[in-house]
């Protein structure tokens, strides 16, 4: 049976409380839909943690910088809907609302750069919205995908904390493909005492190594192939490490020779300690190897987690 579907955050506010009278816990997925494996696996797993999870579906405009692919952003409703039918083990609803920075009344035009008088924005100021709260977790958000995309963590960071106000989940699950994300939003859950507990999800794979992606499906054939360099070099420098090497640099010029040879266009290839995401230059304790890298005009990001204990 599809999921039921809530569009107003009124009723999904509404439905949460009569979900906790009735003692039940409450879990939150929050995706931008084209639902692939990888979403669908983060929703079992919030199934077997709480009574009733919800999935939200909302391409949040405040992460999109006015030229990145907001507007190409795919969607398939129906789609999404019949895969979450297709989950068992517990009661699944979608919380699906039109546009969560409209506050209804006269919508002033405010395009002044937003983010504390700096001079970049998102689509939410670009709108004309007069949204003018936004949270920043400081250091996290500045390294990594934060260097090419300066709006996105916090445009990520306020949505989520929207999220968590209307439905007030007990557990809300993200997904380690988006590693600097789900590092964020546990630090501002601490930071901000919300009682929220959040938790990783390991990256699903395609079978031939590809992270599942909602952009994947931008990518042509050829591109796709070639894309399999990111994941290739990654499993390739994990492997290295349990070798014995653990020269960051080496580790990193592997890696982005392989994406370049591939004809990818890194963007960033970082290795950094897992929870404070600084660079280091020798692995001696746990890290994570970050990539982002275009192929064609399609932007990926992976990640490989190194625990060691030398
Ligand atoms: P998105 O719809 O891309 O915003 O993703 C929604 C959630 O799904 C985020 O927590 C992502 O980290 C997670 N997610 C996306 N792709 C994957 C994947 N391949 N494996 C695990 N989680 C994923």
């Amino acid at each position: 049976m599809e999921p039921e579907v809530i569009r107003d955050k009124d009723s999904m506010r509404k439905w949460s409380r009569a979900m906790r009278s009735q003692g039940k816990t409450i879990g939150l997925v929050p995706t931008m839909g084209y639902l692939h494996e990888g979403h669908l696996s983060l929703v079992r797993q919030s199934l077997t943690l709480t009574d009733v999870t919800v999935v939200s579906i909302y391409v949040n405009p405040g992460q999109f910088s006015p030229t990145e692919d907001l507007s190409t952003y795919p969607s398939d409703f129906s789609g999404d809907l019949a895969k979450l039918a297709a989950i068992s083990g517990g009661k699944v609803v979608v919380f699906n609302p039109k546009n969560l920075y409209d506050y209804g009344g006269e919508t002033k035009k405010i395009n002044d750069g937003g983010g504390g008088g700096g001079r970049v924005v998102s689509c939410v100021e670009e709108g004309g919205l007069g949204h003018e709260t936004w949270i920043r977790v400081e250091r996290l958000e500045k390294g990594l995908c934060g260097k090419s995309r300066p709006v996105f963590f916090r445009g990520v960071a306020t949505i989520v904390t929207k999220l968590f106000n209307i439905v007030e989940p007990d557990v809300a699950v993200f997904g380690k493909k988006d590693y600097q994300q789900w590092r964020i939003i546990q630090r501002m859950v601490r930071d901000l005492d919300f009682g929220i507990e959040i938790v990783g999800s390991d990256i699903a794979r395609e079978r031939d190594g590809l992270a599942m992606s909602s952009r994947n499906v931008r990518l042509s054939d050829e591109e796709r192939q070639r894309a399999l360099s990111i994941s290739r070099s990654l499993a390739m420098a994990k492997a290295s490490v349990a070798e014995g090497k653990t020269s960051c640099a080496e580790l990193k010029d592997m890696i982005i020779q392989q994406v370049v040879e591939s004809a990818g266009r890194v963007d960033y290839v970082e290795i950094v300690d897992q929870e404070t995401l600084e660079g280091v230059e020798e692995i001696k304790s746990g890290v994570v190897i970050c990539v982002a890298a275009w192929f064609g005009t399609v932007r990926l990001i992976d990640n490989i987690e190194i625990d060691v204990s030398f």
